[in-house]
């Protein structure tokens, strides 16, 4: 088949989430199963500073936005051996020091720079002569390329053949915007309705997607029940029960390439199954780079993410205390970036605990596989979790996962029973399910408890290490979405 991969922000480029690793590492598994698959993307600021070789495939291209055209270009780079990556290279709109916004908040003009971007992923299409049998559209940045599909380009010879399938990698990011950025769209008003893309008073970029696409899905399958819920649907759950029958839940893989003990080059000493010695040498590391004192026999606990609520942090914050003055001693850990008053918690934690606790609030890749490895127990109470990744790092680096029962991090964790299996034990994290700070505060007591077990606690280690999320089981999933999506337009 071939396959027009858009997403908002591919790894090496540019990333701020788990939606550039999965844009990264899908495409590459899907090339390795035959198909011809291309990538598309906007030409960041980011991008720059990296060595990356990109040339220039098309010079010139009229985009509409509004009643007028904005001219873009278009490079091509290559993602893996042979993926090629289309970025689209506006500098007016993309060449800035962010993504999305800085710490004022979100860009201003962020419809007017997504909904240009998803027009030109079709014009794109034409541009370079692609005619793709499926269009892989991925969260709110992308949303309207289904609609522009099925409202504009239908009758274009090059979507001839093409179906359309949108992912949702968090539903927390609609793409809402005030209603009079409709007339960028260049579609009519008659789409500005409950049915469309009206949501609430306001133009809702995301639900154009989850109309309008052929088959729609979510990155894992407990995720894609959830959703339909009203505690998790943000307000689209309504139109997520309509679309049911055409949404599936398929599980992120993740890129073992680079996040493997035994080879990663950002680890102080590499470690494997068979020779953990390792990751006690990572761990040291790990302290001195936190400007911690190192005292092997106290376990590290650690966390990086966004420093959201959606991550659990209000909850982190309910027991972060009680956590630091235990009779138990160990160390917490934070990596992120975030809302403003988690940088300020955070910061006071450490000067409060200084031999304890240890926060960078930074975006720092090296960091965090060092983290990974170095860590003993990882924390995710996130409150919803589409997928979640680190999660999966995590067991391969043979860190604990602590984790809330919810979205991808319920359907790739199993729950540790120590005594399980005439008492080799069995499951590989720890978790639990009521969104409270009573019940994350009890699953950490349980690690710590099972921590002091070092025969079973390495026995959980080692299955956890022996899970496998590559892409390869994920990747002939989406073959079957494609293909199903491919039947429903023929
Ligand atoms: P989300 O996409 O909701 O942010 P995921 O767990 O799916 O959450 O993916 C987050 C990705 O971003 C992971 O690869 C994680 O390691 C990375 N990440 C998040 N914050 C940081 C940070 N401060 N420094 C380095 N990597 C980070």
């Amino acid at each position: 088949m071939n396959i027009l991969f858009a997403s908002p922000e591919v790894v090496p480029f540019a990333k701020t989430g788990g939606l550039a690793d999965v844009a990264g590492s899908l495409p590459v598994a899907l090339k390795q199963l035959g198909h011809d698959v291309r990538v598309i993307t906007p030409k960041y600021k980011v991008t720059d500073g990296k060595t990356f070789h990109l040339t220039p495939v098309v010079e010139s291209l009229d985009v509409p936005i509004s009643n007028r055209m904005e001219t873009c270009s278009i490079l091509e780079g290559t993602l893996g051996d042979a993926v090629p990556v289309y970025f689209i290279k506006n500098d007016n709109y993309y060449h800035r020091d962010h993504l999305y916004g800085d710490s004022q908040g979100d860009y201003p003009d962020n419809a007017e720079r997504f909904i240009y971007f998803s027009r030109s992923i079709l014009e794109a299409c034409k541009a370079v002569n692609f005619a793709p049998d499926i269009l892989h559209c991925n969260d709110w940045q992308t949303g309207l390329a289904p609609v522009y599909l099925r409202k504009i380009y239908q009758n274009e010879p090059v979507f001839a053949r093409t179906a359309s399938v949108y992912t949702v990698h968090n539903l927390g990011y609609q793409g809402l915007f005030w209603h009079y950025d409709m007339h960028l769209t260049g579609l009519g008003w008659d789409l500005f309705t409950p049915n469309g893309l009206e949501y609430y008073g306001k133009i809702n970029l995301m639900k154009g997607g989850l109309l309008w696409a052929d088959l729609i899905s979510t990155v894992s399958q407990k995720y894609s029940e959830e959703i339909q819920t009203k505690e998790y649907g943000h307000g689209l759950e309504g139109v997520l029960q309509f679309r049911s029958a055409d949404l599936y839940g398929i599980i992120n893989g993740v890129d073992y390439s680079l996040w493997n003990p035994e080879t990663d080059p950002h680890i102080v000493q590499n470690y494997s199954v068979d020779d953990l010695s390792g990751k006690l040498a990572c761990k040291r590391d790990l302290l001195k780079e936190f400007g911690l004192p190192v005292n092997d026999s106290w376990p590290v606990l650690a966390m990086i993410s966004r420093l959201d609520d959606q991550k659990g942090f209000d909850l982190v914050a309910e027991i972060v205390d009680t956590l630091m003055n235990m009779r138990q001693n160990l160390y917490f850990l934070i990596l992120g970036t975030g809302h403003e008053r988690y940088h300020k918690l955070f910061s006071h934690i450490a000067e409060k605990y200084p031999k304890k606790f240890g926060v960078r609030l930074e975006f720092n890749a090296k960091l965090a596989h060092k983290i990974e490895a170095g860590a003993d127990m990882f924390l995710m109470p996130s409150r919803y979790e589409p997928c979640g990744l680190n999660q999966i790092y995590s067991l391969r680096y043979g860190t604990v996962p602590i984790v809330r029962a919810t979205g991808g991090l319920n359907d790739t964790i199993k729950t540790f029973q120590p005594n399980a299996n005439k008492g080799a034990g069995l499951g590989t994290g720890i978790k639990f399910n009521a969104y409270k700070a009573e019940n994350l505060l009890s699953a950490i007591k349980n690690g710590l408890k099972a921590y002091k077990e070092k025969k079973s606690w390495e026995a959980l280690m080692i299955r956890g290490m022996q899970e496998d999320f590559s892409w390869s089981a994920s990747a002939k999933e989406y073959e079957k979405l494609y293909k199903k999506a491919y039947e429903k337009v023929h």
